[in-house]
């Protein structure tokens, strides 16, 4: 049998295997470092070195850093790349460590941003400037006394730099497009150790909305333009009776909702004890009564469980908000760019009913697209998923004591699922939903926009300093 344990953490080492190996490394000026920094460095046995090496996909937990620069300003992340560069030694970004497949993971240097956390804001143009190690809790706690948002994302620890150098998805993307077009400025810091200011008409911006975190250099800072948000109805509801008749009419009703209405819908594998279940999560404008209105037809099938509450924008949010303690998983996803119609519906839940049971847990979740997100064409923006009405992902998860044959059983099962969607979608594959097993991933991230990034990556990454499996190559 395959180790697909090691293998994957394989895989994800590739592209440094031209450095010197780290086992044959001469000792490392460590000190050096640290006198350049205005930050510190945490090397292995120090106070807090586990808790921030530790990525929130536990899977790959046990690559570890030779140290970690713990970077307060964008000449502290300036000097760690070099300090990276002239001794040899492979480096990652981290700002709020969600990356799926554990791409801010390294066993050399880890540059952790997670200091770099301030926030500016214009009130006269109305623009928010985050530090490079921003998450989505940074922006809330600053802006939810003003009403104020941009796309964001439900986990509160996920990092902004991740979320919108990958596109960014939420709830609001129906109604204000996604997090990378609320982008008016990056500050970056390249592999010759330069520091960027970037804003619209530069090559380089453009790729840093949408192309996927940890390709180009490492952003110190992101400015937003934001917008006002008001009161909103949240809900989570849940049925147990009919699901597969569930989904299909929640979907059905869904696609003819208005832009202001934002979904996710997921249908939760069985356990041992119960089955298949549907979930809808979301948030309007509208009121409850709109709302119930607007699944009458759903409800006629089986009353949910759950609540629908109405509250103002924040408020509504702590609602809608997932935790994201680190676990072990996996995410498979694809764009629905054509209709999720009967077949797609059946070949879902026939995925669905054929998992093992022994994992953790399993679902299907569509969240859904559309609306302004499809306003802009694919190459306006390095996310070129401009055509979509879903964006569907397989997740699976697991737990540290899963025998590896169980956990073998369980992958087999989401890689069999998984190709039996991507024909019913026809769209490409989310780069911030980065997943490591997909083979033809160059195509499925970035489709027509490859090229440009390609040049773009030769031109200001001539090194490859910034590589990891899935990187744009040069
Ligand atoms: C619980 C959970 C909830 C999620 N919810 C959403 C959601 O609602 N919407 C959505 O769109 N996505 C969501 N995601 C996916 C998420 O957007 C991606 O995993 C994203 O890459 C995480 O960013 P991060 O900064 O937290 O991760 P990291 O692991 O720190 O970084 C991700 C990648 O970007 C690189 N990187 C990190 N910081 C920088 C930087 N400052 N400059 C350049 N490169 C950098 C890293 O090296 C790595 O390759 C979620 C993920 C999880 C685990």
């Amino acid at each position: 049998m395959i180790d697909r344990r090691a293998f994957l953490f394989g895989a994800a080492g590739a592209a440094v295997l031209a450095r010197p190996l780290l086992g044959a490394m001469p000792r490392l000026p460590w000190d050096a470092l640290a006198k350049r920094l205005s930050g510190t460095v945490v090397r292995p046995g120090d106070a807090g070195f586990a808790a921030y090496a530790r990525p929130n996909n536990l899977r790959y937990a046990s690559r570890l850093p030779l140290g970690i620069a713990r970077c307060r300003t964008a000449r502290d992340v300036s000097a760690s790349i070099l300090w990276a560069r002239e001794n040899g030694v492979p480096l990652a970004a981290r700002s709020g460590g969600h990356s799926y497949a554990g791409y801010s993971t390294t066993g050399g240097l880890l540059i952790d941003l997670r200091e770099m956390d301030a926030v500016v804001f214009d009130e006269s143009t109305g623009i928010a400037t985050l530090g490079g190690g921003s998450r989505n809790a940074t922006f809330e706690a600053a802006f939810r006394h003003r009403n104020l948002a941009i796309t964001h994302g439900r986990c509160p620890s996920v990092g902004i730099a991740g979320l919108v150098l990958g596109g960014g998805i939420g709830f609001n993307m129906r109604a204000h497009g996604i997090t990378a077009d609320r982008l008016v400025a990056t500050e970056i810091v390249t592999a010759d150790g330069a520091i960027h200011r970037l804003a619209d008409g530069d090559d380089l911006m453009w790729a840093c909305r949408g192309a996927g975190g940890g390709n180009f250099g490492i952003n110190t800072s992101f400015s937003f333009r934001t917008y006002e948000v008001g009161t909103r109805t949240v809900f989570n509801l849940i049925w147990d009776v009919r699901p597969e008749d569930v989904f299909a009419r929640l979907v059905d009703i869904l696609d003819r909702a208005p832009d202001a209405l934002g979904s996710k819908v997921s249908a939760i594998a069985p356990t041992a004890t119960s089955g298949i279940k549907v979930q809808l999560l979301g948030q309007f404008e509208g009121t409850p009564a709109d709302l119930r209105a607007m699944l009458a037809d759903v409800y006629a099938i089986a009353e949910p469980t759950g609540s629908v509450v109405r509250e103002p924008y924040w408020k509504a949010q702590a609602f809608l908000a997932e935790p994201g303690v680190p676990a072990y998983y996996q995410e498979r996803s694809r764009f629905f760019d054509r209709r999720i119609d009967h077949r797609a519906v059946a070949a879902i839940f026939d995925g669905l009913r054929r998992y093992p049971k022994t994992a953790r847990e399993a679902a299907f979740k569509i969240f859904q697209t559309g609306g302004r997100v499809n306003a802009r064409k694919p190459g306006d923006t390095a996310f070129v998923h401009r055509s979509s009405s879903w964006l569907s992902s397989i997740e699976l998860y697991w737990q540290k004591t899963t025998p590896d044959a169980v956990l073998e059983q369980n992958l087999a099962w989401l890689d069999a699922y998984y190709a039996t969607i991507v024909p019913l979608a026809g769209g490409g594959a989310y780069q911030n939903f980065i997943d490591p097993s997909l083979v033809d991933w160059k195509a499925a991230y970035h489709g027509s926009n490859l090229e440009r990034l390609e040049a773009i990556k030769r031109r200001v990454d001539p090194s490859g300093t910034f590589a990891f499996a899935e990187a744009i190559p040069g």
